[in-house]
């Protein structure tokens, strides 16, 4: 059955995050030191993730499951966890495209070591990879992430191509004073590299609460740099995808943009998330989570626990309040929700 939120939203797609941990240090995500992990007894294990997927896959016809944290590829035999997610079935009956197949299944990276695991992960069942990359300047690279690794990154892309994703996507989170002067020469880096950047705006999910409106580059002023340089038109219907696009008109490929402060794409929203720790939540921006490692360890069977999902879609909200005065952040951060 498909789960529908008071919206009139289907779910179709669960972001699972994997770990809280991270190798980087982004700042646009978490402190330089400072950040308090979960204690491993707390982080769900490979059989709960495959049993809390297979509920939203093969009972309420979820057909994406994206992996994420923190940092995904650091936690231990990724390889065995999407083979697991591979063997999943969207229902035959179901009005999804995956009808009758495994979902689609992807992961958000930093890809500082994908380079190690990009062909066991695709033997296993991966479909698709986003590797995110904010700069191409060495220095910036480590002011940004705290980790002087970009050379392994622009490799573990490569790697990403040769195991044989495609399109392999590179989300660059674009803030003002910091990388928006790099915006056209990413946008040639992915042109020149067959990859698809996907600009990103500053949201308020960063750790050390350095946020405000003016550092946001908007997603106008993103498109407008690129056309200036590399002429653009805009491609029809995202559907339910956070990004628009836009294809380049000498035929090189497409870029897009994730417009979350300037444009909410929420009306459209199909997605859902799994914390590292259990925990639902029906919105990146929500303020309440349900605890579905609590239950699952309490021996909760399947019914218990799709009755509890099916409660919280319903409380999912219209909308984030990111630009109305009322707006509270979460509390917890990006890299602890699962980006
Ligand atoms: N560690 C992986 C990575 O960096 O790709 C996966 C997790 S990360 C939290 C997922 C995505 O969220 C990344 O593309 C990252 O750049 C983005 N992100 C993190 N903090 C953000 C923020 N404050 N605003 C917008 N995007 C953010
Ligand atoms: Fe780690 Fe990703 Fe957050 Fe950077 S954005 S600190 S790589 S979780």
């Amino acid at each position: 059955m498909d789960l529908i939120d008071p919206f009139g939203r289907t779910i179709r797609d669960l972001r699972i995050s994997v770990t809280d941990r991270c190798n980087f240090r982004c700042t646009y995500c978490m402190p330089e030191e400072g950040m308090k992990w979960l204690p491993r007894s707390e982080v769900l294990t490979f059989e709960e993730i495959e049993r809390l997927a297979r509920i939203f896959v093969e009972h309420f016809e979820v057909d994406g499951l994206r992996l994420t944290g923190g940092e995904p590829t650091i936690r231990a035999h990724m390889p065995l966890l999407v083979q697991k997610l591979a063997a999943l079935r969207v229902p035959a009956s179901s009005a999804s495209a995956y009808a009758g197949k495994k979902p689609d299944l992807s992961i958000t990276t930093n890809g500082a070591t994908f380079r190690l695991l990009a062909h066991e992960l695709r033997e296993a069942g991966l479909d698709r990879v986003n590797i995110s990359l904010d700069t191409l300047n060495r220095e910036k690279f480590e002011r940004m992430t705290r980790r002087d690794e970009l050379v392994r990154v622009l490799d573990g892309i490569e790697a990403a191509k040769e195991a044989g994703f495609s399109p392999v996507k590179i989300n660059a989170v674009v803030e003002r004073g910091v990388n928006d002067d790099e915006i056209v020469d990413l946008a040639r880096y992915g042109r020149d590299h067959d990859v698809e950047m996907r600009f990103i705006e500053f949201m308020p999910l960063d750790a050390t609460g350095h946020w405000v409106h003016d550092k946001v580059v908007g997603q106008d002023e993103i498109v407008a740099a690129i056309a200036a340089v590399f002429p653009l038109e805009p491609l029809a219907g995202r559907g339910a995808a956070p990004a628009s696009e836009w294809r380049y008109l000498d035929g090189k490929g497409t870029v897009g943009v994730i417009p979350t402060v300037t444009k909410p794409f929420c009306d459209d929203c199909d997605r859902v998330r799994l914390t590292a720790d259990g925990q639902f939540r029906t919105c990146l921006f929500a303020t309440t989570e349900f605890d579905l490692l609590r239950l699952i360890r309490s021996g909760a069977d399947d019914e218990q626990l799709a009755a509890e999902i099916q409660r919280a879609v319903g409380t999912k909200w219209a909308g984030h309040q990111i630009n109305q005065v009322t707006f509270v952040r979460p509390t917890r951060t990006m890299s602890q929700i699962g980006g």
